[in-house]
């Protein structure tokens, strides 16, 4: 590859961590510490729970009904951190900029130019032009707070999408890999040239080669965290959450949950496939393939060392408790009472994927073969409607699927005591249940 970069470290601010004025200026603080060992590039999501609200105000839009409730609610939250964060900056630094409400109604446009413009595209396609909306804002509030600590020549904006190609596949697009790292390292290598110390860039969003805007899943921040940290064979990604780092479970249902200091690729990549929700599942991969150890540390603590991901060997993990909600439980059963054949699983497996119902679960019995899924009322009708005619099929829906992982029998016992287990699955590593809640 042609430009190297050498020392450059990744950081990703989540939505909670850049959800006020004063989160964001807690945000510049770390960065302006962290700075000094090094450049650094900041990946960020939208602020708060902005990119529920957008889901819902392009749901509101796409069905031709009344947004603007919604979206005033949004505008102002947005316009409210801008000017507080613009009102910490000093007025010679901001010179280049005009006034904040200016700078976001360029990117609110968008909305009224979608939903009343001719060119009416696919759902899904039009999602991502909107609900992409969210890290563009916070990205330049963000951008503007940083001169609260930085010199405007010491920061440079970044769009992703000039950086991160992907294909079509809308909602959850594919990442181009050699285009991608082209593109990335060029713009980067080009910032760090003119003087950046920080450079700041959008989570989430990529960009096809024919210029329209993808998203890479919700969540997907700490995704783009990972493919830019590969690309630029980065020297450690830096997650900030509101928790110390990765912890054995969820410590608002647990309070006794234990912080790991030190967990391998690995065990990380099988924790985000059971359902461990901090840290988006295909974060680690780029990491693990070009050896990027991962930080996870808390925005509200910053001196604490919190977990360290990377290529390790350690004994094993006090057990993780992982909760899945919104499971479905769907059995299949041929219709005469013959046993369910390798032929019958062939046709339900193949009915899944059609659907795609994701399988968490699956257990066999003399006369029915059952699996657990991540529940959806319309992906379930397609599953009918093709094998309706063929097996009994019956299903129950508002469970919770729990794994506890490196288990023994206290965390089992403590876990499942009161419990009607409706199903339950061990291996030598993993225990699993599903109850109603
Ligand atoms: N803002 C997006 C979401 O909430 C992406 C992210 O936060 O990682 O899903
Ligand atoms: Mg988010």
């Amino acid at each position: 590859m042609s430009q190297e970069v050498p020392g450059l470290r990744v950081f990703k601010f989540g939505g909670a961590s850049v959800k006020d004025a004063a989160a964001v200026f807690n945000l510049c603080r770390i960065v302006r510490q962290e700075s000094t060992r090094g450049p650094l590039l900041i990946v960020v999501s939208a602020m708060g729970k902005t990119t529920n609200a957008l889901e819902r105000i392009y749901e509101l839009g796409y069905r031709g009904e009344d947004y603007l409730v919604e979206k005033t609610a949004l505008d102002s939250y947005h316009l409210l951190i801008g000017r507080e964060v613009l009102a910490a900056v000093p007025a010679i630094r901001l010179q280049p900029f005009g006034p904040i409400d200016g700078i976001l109604k360029y990117h609110f446009a968008a909305f009224a130019g979608h939903f009343h413009g001719k060119h009416k595209v696919e759902y899904d396609e039009g999602y991502d032009q909107i609900v992409s909306i969210g890290e563009r804002l916070s990205a330049k509030i963000i951008q503007l707070a940083l001169l609260t600590e930085f010199e405007g020549s010491e920061i440079v904006s970044l769009v992703a999408g000039t950086m991160l190609r992907t294909d079509d596949t809308w909602r959850e697009s594919r990442v181009d890999w050699p285009e991608t790292e082209r593109l990335t390292r060029q713009a980067v290598a080009k910032a760090l040239a003119a003087g950046a110390k920080i450079i700041v860039s959008e989570g989430f969003i990529g960009r096809t080669a024919d210029g329209r805007t993808t998203t890479l899943g919700r969540e997907g921040s700490d995704y783009s965290a990972a493919i830019f940290a590969y690309c630029l064979n980065a020297e450690s990604v830096t997650i900030w959450k509101d928790v110390p780092g990765l912890l054995s479970a969820d410590p608002k249902l647990f309070a006794d949950a234990v912080l790991y200091p030190e967990v391998s690729y690995q065990e990380t990549i099988e924790m985000a496939y059971y359902g461990a929700s901090v840290i988006h599942p295909k974060t680690i991969r780029p990491l693990a393939e070009r050896g990027i150890p991962l930080y996870v540390r808390s925005f509200l603590d910053p001196a604490a060392p919190g977990t360290l991901i990377h290529d390790c060997r350690h004994p094993p993990l006090a057990p993780a408790i992982i909760r899945k909600t919104g499971q479905g439980l769907i059995s299949f059963a041929s219709k005469d009472f013959a046993f369910i054949s390798e032929e019958n699983l062939e046709v339900i497996f193949g009915a899944l994927a059609a659907a795609r119902l994701k399988i968490n679960l699956m257990q066999n019995s003399a006369l029915s073969f059952s699996v657990v899924v991540d529940f959806d009322a319309a992906r379930m009708r397609m599953l009918l409607a093709r094998l309706a005619g063929q097996f009994r099929v019956q299903y129950n829906t508002d469970l919770s699927l729990f794994t506890i992982k490196n288990y023994d029998a206290a965390s089992v016992e403590k876990l499942t005591a009161g419990r009607v287990l409706l199903l339950e699955q061990r291996t030598r590593s993993t225990f699993q249940f599903l109850v109603r809640e």
